[in-house]
């Protein structure tokens, strides 16, 4: 598979990502590499990974590096802050705490990874990945279409 197709965001894409940016603090410094049809799917785990730390009684921690497309699917790589504290190192119930969230975290990006495998990246659609000139790719029959005529 070759890497000669280099991702480009759009104008509406960038729109798409300050949005994100604003309304999830963890996300403000993230590298935003996906399409279009991805973002009500990041949106999502965003605010479930905000529910994990509301429903836990913590202050998010979570510093979310990169979510973008690898290999057709969606990617979300992220760390944890608390992890770097005294705390972490002193005190076991907030080692605990800090942990369940992380590893529910961990599942959550795994889900949404699988998620991705079947919307399109281009619109948001149902779909599935293809191989489109050496690119893998979750298109719905209409976006696959487009991108066989390019
Ligand atoms: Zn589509």
């Amino acid at each position: 598979m070759s890497e000669t197709n280099v991702w480009k965001p759009d104008d509406r894409i960038i729109a798409a990502s300050e949005k994100l940016k604003k309304d999830f603090p963890f996300m403000q410094n993230t590298w935003c590499g996906f399409g279009y049809g991805w973002f009500d799917l990041v949106r999502e785990l965003c605010e479930k990974i905000t529910a994990v730390y509301a429903e836990a009684g913590l202050e998010p921690d979570i510093v979310v590096l990169t979510v973008e497309e690898k290999y057709g699917t969606l990617r979300f790589e992220w760390g944890g802050d608390a992890q770097m504290t005294d705390e972490w190192d002193n005190d076991e119930a907030y080692r605990a705490a800090y942990s369940a969230a992380y590893e529910k975290i961990t599942a959550l990006a795994s889900e949404y990874e699988d998620k991705s495998e079947t919307v399109c990246e281009k619109c948001g659609r149902s779909g599935m990945i293809y191989n489109v000139n050496d690119w893998y790719t979750c298109l719905c029959d209409d976006c696959l279409e487009k991108e066989q005529r390019k």
